[in-house]
């Protein structure tokens, strides 16, 4: 048992480092590239301290290089998931009882890990699997997955130090007692930070986790897994299954012992997860935590006073960086009329100037989407627009899968606000504008909170504070994170705490006390000193 109230370091963000031509970190991240791409690894299911292989396995491969095999991963079956969850609850006995500062040296350690040793090998993992370009890596698996460890233990320790009042007759104390029974962690493609974060945040608290990342990132979730064993994660704390989904889903969703789900990914798929835990909820030992971030239609608009050039810089950047399969990225846009020709003239030049290819050429700003099913998906919605009489191809509207999926950044214009890819997310470099009259500023407000059935992230340009503040007002329901005169990506753990409402998810914040406490289970401590031993109190007295 601890014997001393410990403090941790103070969290800080971790730099985002250049990568410049000539720089250290340009050599190791090129290097660490080159090695994976020429090994062909294996990666087998993690089931307490055993490393399964199941036989039955898929190929690895780059969006940008579909015909490249950089591995095969391990399928799991329905008895390997029962094993899973069999080793989370045995390895829950000791890990629950952990004190919380050696769990919280584990996740520092894996912080500093990904911080110094592991830093090029998982930014080239996530530059070949998920086919970012190495900003785009480094802001993700290196940096927002360092400061989720590093600000969750910070955020633990904050939790843990909010106790209710005692008096000198009483002392009162609040335990976070880990769930009783495993959280089933989903991760989505998209984030190699996400797909850390979400298995680990509940791991910190003291839980046990059942993680099935996404067919399309399991050769950067191996880095993470091979960096949680260094920092110490007890076998079995962390069990790690791949395969059909919706197989392993349903097994999980059969124990009794499910006691919640830490869910990234798309809002159909949450959906439908969350009503089968409906179905069962009189099976299970507890009611289970939902906690899921999922789909989102972000906007930007533009007011009459906004700045253009800003106004089209944070259309380029927010919806064409990682090739817009960032939930956050810019889909939809509202430009006023005076402003249009100019914006409309900026965008075209930026998008021209962009290269497109593989994330190996540093100069590249756009490589592939993440695969063929996304990449058919866009193009459709894009020949679509190309026939459609209120929708026109404004910049970009290529698209080639000979050797990657390649699609070019598209810019769509319509003259109908509620056109099919003002609503739909599309999560890939396609973006619809759509262009008001000026004086139709406050219509196209409300416009903007009922165009979708998403409510992620959004953002206003505007150098007028009354349409700030109106603005703000309007929109107040629309994004659960709301951009002042910025792009509307690029959320900061410790800075703006993510998460979105209606279809977006169900607002728990990650990066944030309210996630990490959403896998606890307070419990009252109450302790007399002189406990009574007459039942009469004074007012009975004659
Ligand atoms: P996805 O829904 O296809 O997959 C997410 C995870 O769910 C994967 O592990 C996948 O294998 C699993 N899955 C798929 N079908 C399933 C089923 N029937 N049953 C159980 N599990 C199933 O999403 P994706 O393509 O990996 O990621 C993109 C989506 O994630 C977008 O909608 C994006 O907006 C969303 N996203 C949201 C946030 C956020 O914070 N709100 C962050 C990142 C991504």
């Amino acid at each position: 048992m601890p014997k001393g109230i410990f403090h941790v370091a103070k969290a800080v963000n971790e730099p985002v480092k250049s990568y410049a031509p000539n720089t250290p970190e340009r050599k190791a991240v090129s290097e660490a590239y080159q090695k994976m791409w020429n090994e062909k690894i294996e990666v087998p299911l993690y089931i307490g301290s055993e490393e399964i292989k199941t036989g039955n396995t898929k190929n690895m491969t780059a969006p940008h290089d579909h015909q490249h095999v950089v591995g095969k991963y391990h399928l799991a079956e329905k008895s390997h998931v029962e094993k899973a969850i069999a080793n989370a609850l045995e390895a829950r006995k000791n890990w629950a009882a952990m004190p919380w500062e050696q769990r919280a040296a584990i996740f520092l350690k894996a912080a500093e890990l990904v911080a110094g040793p592991y830093r090029a090998k998982i930014n080239a993992a996530t530059m070949i699997a998920q086919s970012k370009n190495i900003h785009q890596a480094e802001i993700d698996a290196a940096c927002e997955f360092i400061d989720f460890l590093r600000f969750n233990v910070e955020f633990m320790t904050q939790i843990y130090d909010d106790q209710p009042n005692s008096d000198p007759s009483m002392w009162n104390r609040v335990e976070y007692r880990p769930l009783e029974g495993f959280v089933y962690a989903i991760t989505p493609f998209n984030f190699t930070a996400i797909s850390g974060n979400l298995p680990a945040s509940a791991a910190m608290m003291g839980n046990v986790v059942v993680w099935k990342p996404s067919d399309s990132q399991v050769f950067s979730a191996k880095v993470i897994i091979d960096i949680f064993k260094e920092a110490g994660v007890p076998d079995g704390v962390i069990n790690v299954v791949f395969g059909d989904a919706e197989m392993i889903t349903n097994t999980i969703l059969e124990s009794r012992d499910f006691a919640g789900i830490h869910f990234t990914g798309s809002t159909h798929v949450f959906k439908g997860i969350w009503g089968k835990i409906g179905t069962k909820i009189n099976h299970y030992k507890t009611y289970p935590r939902i906690v899921g971030e999922t789909g989102g239609k972000d906007f930007i608009i533009a007011h009459p006073s906004a700045n253009p050039k800003q106004v089209s810089t944070g259309i380029v950047r927010g919806a064409f960086e990682f090739q817009g399969q960032k939930c956050s990225a810019a889909s939809r846009a509202y430009v006023p009329k005076s402003m249009w020709n100019e914006v409309r003239e900026q965008i075209i030049t930026d998008v021209n100037s962009m290269k497109m290819g593989s994330p190996e050429d540093f100069g590249n700003f756009i490589t592939a989407v993440i695969h063929e099913s996304s990449f058919d998906k866009l193009a459709s919605y894009i020949e679509q627009a190309k026939k459609d009489a209120d929708a026109e191809i404004v910049v970009g509207g290529n698209y080639d899968k000979s050797k990657g999926y390649f699609v070019e950044p598209t810019v769509i214009l319509t003259t109908n606000p509620k056109y099919k890819t003002m609503e739909t997310e599309l999560f890939g470099p396609v973006i619809t504008i759509y262009v008001y009259e000026d004086e139709k500023w406050s219509e196209t407000l409300k416009l903007v909170d009922e165009t979708s059935e998403y409510a992620l992230t959004g953002a206003v340009f505007s150098t007028c504070r009354y349409a700030i503040t109106e603005a703000t007002k309007a929109l107040e329901n629309s994004a659960g994170n709301f951009y002042i005169n910025d792009k509307p990506t690029g959320a900061v753990v410790g800075m703006q705490p993510f998460g979105g409402a209606r279809a977006s998810g169900t607002n728990d914040k990650a990066g944030s006390m309210q996630n990490l406490l959403r896998w606890v289970s307070p419990r009252t401590i109450k302790e007399t000193f002189v406990t009574p031993v007459d039942y009469r109190y004074p007012f009975l007295g004659e």
